[in-house]
């Protein structure tokens, strides 16, 4: 194996000059003593193309998209147009201070405006706000303008948020910060909200529903209307997860089912990066009546003039972020929806859904698929119990079997209400000889726990990285780099 770059260090050796210091720093000055090093920093002394080899290795052993198919259910692995990145750098957006004069900003706010409004179009709400800057910070947004609708009310008994077994961790969590408390109701065996338990929590204390849709089974849930007819008799409102809008844009207008709030996952849905923890948007949609209670500012448009309006501020519960939100993030998904029009939205779900439907069709004979009977949206859950149960190989074993193939593992060991799951979500971008090799792949591991279970047990070795001890590390927790 190459040397590291820590291993190639040479006295003395640079890669790069810089002009000769003519400022006379007095570092007791800027910087405490007792925080003052007491010797050069232990850097590798090396050259520019060392610098430059280190960080390509480093990155090539790692997966990403551009290396390889990453069907990582739940999380929507969009492909991020290069366009997008050539665009954002331009200089008229780098160089914007959120402090400037909206006269001299009217281009940004044209932006951010027309991507309130195509959310709001495409889903069938009455306002956005763009403010938020992840799922899991939309769907607090969307608890809070819950709980300012019930205080204005005066409902303050109201502090129940009902939730599917189904629900993915965020939303729990979001409704314990936005102080509310859990009530779980189960599924049915279809995977759907089972209407009877949901009946049997619902009362005068419900402040709300959240229903993620499509589930994170991957199905459709029909009964919105229904649900959010008993949501709206105890004067609830119903929240919609929108994290897998990815599978009915263009479809189905979730404001117009029934579904008071939103959230939409701009790096899940309209493609701009998504990973490493962000920066990501979480903008969310609401109905006509809560409008007053989003965060301040929203964007508005007068006389041909766009603005900071902060018209409804005395009943805004607050602001979740400084200025409007992550702008640059903002700006990939409004030239994505711009360049894939009206019509390519609709392409992108039917897409997606072909691509989940095949893929799980084909591998129904391989793996347990519980809810096979169902066409799938987006994605699909499939099972390992049968290669539990036959041969002693956990779902770990397959996901990590998978990465020795060349491709992302699937999302593993979620939804929680199925056993053993992998859950599969193949990008409406993906080509069907993409999809065919992770079909094949996947056929050849199901053949191999059969026939050689112990190599599943030692994957992955093909990967940088060996299998690591998750017991070891977690007790001997060590991410230190010692030279
Ligand atoms: C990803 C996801 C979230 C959370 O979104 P983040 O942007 O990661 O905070 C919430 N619900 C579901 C179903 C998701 O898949």
């Amino acid at each position: 194996m190459a040397k590291t770059i820590f291993e190639r260090t040479s006295p003395g050796r640079r890669g790069y000059t810089l002009p000769a210091n003519d400022v006379e720093i007095k570092l007791e000055k800027c910087i405490p003593a007792k925080f003052q090093r007491d010797g050069d920093a232990k850097l590798p002394e090396v050259s520019e193309l060392d610098v430059m080899r280190h960080f390509l290795e480093l990155a090539q052993m790692n997966h990403c998209i551009e290396k390889g198919f990453y069907p990582l259910g739940s999380c929507t692995m969009k492909y991020n147009p290069k366009i997008n990145e050539t665009l954002v750098r331009n200089n008229g957006f780098n160089n914007l201070n959120p402090f400037q004069d909206e006269d001299t900003i009217q281009g940004a706010l044209e932006i951010l405006y027309d991507l309130q409004e195509s959310l709001a179009e495409i889903s069938g709400f009455a306002k956005t706000t763009l403010q938020p800057v992840a799922g899991a910070h939309g769907e607090f947004t969307g608890l809070k303008v819950m709980k300012a609708y019930h205080k204005a009310k005066g409902n303050t008994h109201k502090t129940k948020i009902i939730l599917p077994d189904s629900a993915h961790g965020t939303n729990p969590a979001s409704v314990i910060l936005a102080g509310f408390e859990v009530v779980e109701i189960k599924s049915n065996t279809d995977g759907m909200v089972d209407i009877e338990d949901l009946k049997a929590h619902v009362d005068e204390n419900t402040a709300g529903f959240m229903l993620t849709n499509p589930n994170t089974l991957g199905l459709f849930e029909k009964q919105v209307e229904e649900i959010a007819e008993i949501i709206h008799a105890v004067d609830g409102l119903i929240y919609m997860d929108g994290a897998n809008f990815n599978a009915i844009l263009g479809v189905v207008k979730p404001g117009q089912i029934g579904f008071d709030i939103m959230h939409y996952n701009l790096h899940k849905t309209f493609a701009t990066p998504h990973g490493g923890g962000g920066p990501g948007s979480g903008p969310i949609g609401v109905r006509e009546d809560l409008i007053k209670y989003l965060p301040v500012p929203l964007i508005g448009l007068k006389d041909g003039k766009y603005f900071l309006d902060f018209g409804h501020e005395d009943t805004s519960f607050g602001k979740v972020h400084s200025f409007f939100g992550n702008f640059m993030v903002n700006v990939r998904a409004y030239i994505y929806i711009k360049m894939v029009g009206a019509e390519g939205l609709r392409r992108i779900s039917e897409n997606a859904v072909i691509n989940a439907n095949y893929i799980m069709k084909s591998l129904e004979k391989y793996y347990s698929i519980p809810h096979k009977d169902i066409y799938c949206m987006h994605e699909f859950v499939a099972s390992g119990e049968w290669q539990k149960d036959k041969y002693g190989i956990k779902t770990l074993d397959i996901a990590k079997r998978i990465l020795d193939k060349g491709f992302h593992a699937p999302t593993i060991y979620f939804p929680l209400i199925v056993h053993e799951a992998m859950m599969i979500e193949p990008t409406e971008t993906e080509s069907k000889e993409t999809l065919d090799e992770f079909i094949n792949a996947m056929i050849e591991i199901a053949k191999e726990c059969e026939e050689n279970p112990e190599l599943l047990k030692k994957a992955p070795m093909n990967t940088p990285v060996k299998r690591v001890d998750d017991t070891l590390a977690v007790r001997q927790l060590n991410v230190k780099f010692e030279w």
